[in-house]
């Protein structure tokens, strides 16, 4: 037995971290690939482990060319499988040549296309960057936020709440991450909803304080909401507004709501690792929906707590 043998299955049995599949996938692969490989064939031996993905595909595959190739007699179901239409006649020399012109097939789409054949996958995250797409499902504590399906179970993709086409931002505030069959029915859905979204975002009211913040006493600026530290005799008191002139908290869209829930996140964030002695916190809204009463904009008071 050679050392190296010695030193490797030690590592193997004893040693290796089997917090994920990364690592015996990646030494199993450089192994059968005679001790060396690339990062993307390195990928794909993991891609194989990923039966989210996996399960997307047999979705795809499902609905869309088993369908239309078994309608046009060139495949069959057997049981669970799928069968070229007639493969027993076929010589191999044959099978050869229509694997050929498989090739030959996919190789011209791909030359004769610009954009990514994967670019129906792209639809809804639009060119959102990685590390973006990171920290909306890392939001989302890695669940589908419409059905609540975890990432192990369903690979979650990044979604625009308002849809690209009818304005959308690619702004954090306008994703959320979305399991591939709730993006699916999303995206059948008629999508008038989302009409002028954008243009109500820029909705302000002539002599509206809130509308037009005192720049001085404004904590963060985010594009649909900023933060505020409210009157002074009380320093525990900043204000979270919408930007958009709405009198009805409940009246506010989703991004907007993000908004307001990433300044809160990160105000409390700041103030514990900050101020000592806060102990938690009050948030409170106005929400008056009967005309005549606090006919003002909307906003989320957040008091600190304190222990003295
Ligand atoms: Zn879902
Ligand atoms: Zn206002």
């Amino acid at each position: 037995m050679s050392d190296q043998f010695e030193f490797l299955s030690d590592f193997l049995t004893n040693r290796m971290s089997m917090s994920h599949i990364y690592q015996p996938v990646m030494l199993k692969h450089l192994l059968e690939s005679g001790g060396q490989s690339n990062v993307t064939d390195i990928a794909k031996a993991i891609l194989v482990h990923d039966h989210t993905q996996i399960e997307y595909y047999e979705a795809i595959t499902k609905r869309y060319p088993s369908r239309v190739l078994q309608a046009r007699k060139i495949t069959e179901r057997v049981k669970n499988e799928c069968r070229i239409a007639g493969f027993d006649d076929l010589e191999e020399s044959e099978v050869a040549a229509l694997i050929q012109i498989c090739s030959a097939k996919l190789k011209e789409y791909l030359q004769r296309k610009k954009s990514s054949p994967w670019q129906h996958r792209k639809k809804s995250s639009g060119n959102i960057p990685g590390s973006v797409k990171f920290e909306v499902l890392k939001n989302a504590r890695h669940r589908c936020q419409l059905c609540g399906i975890s990432a192990d179970q369903k690979a979650l993709e990044p979604d625009h709440i308002i849809p690209r086409e009818r304005g959308g931002s690619d702004d954090i505030t306008n994703l959320q991450a979305l399991c591939y069959s709730c993006n699916s029915m999303k995206r059948d859905r008629d999508d008038t909803d989302f009409r002028n979204i954008e243009e109500e975002y820029s909705a302000r009211k002539d002599g509206c304080p809130f509308c037009v913040p005192d720049d001085g006493t404004v904590l963060k600026q985010e594009r649909l909401a900023y933060s505020i530290l409210g009157d002074e005799p009380n320093p525990d008191h900043i204000l979270i507004v919408p930007r958009r002139h709405i009198e009805n908290y409940f009246g506010l869209y989703q991004p907007e709501l993000n908004t307001i829930q990433r300044l809160l996140n990160t105000t409390q964030t700041e103030l514990k690792q900050l101020e000592e002695p806060v102990v938690g916190f009050e948030v409170t809204f106005q929400a008056s929906t009967t005309k005549g009463e606090s006919q003002e904009h909307a906003h989320l008071n957040m008091f600190v707590k304190r222990n003295s």
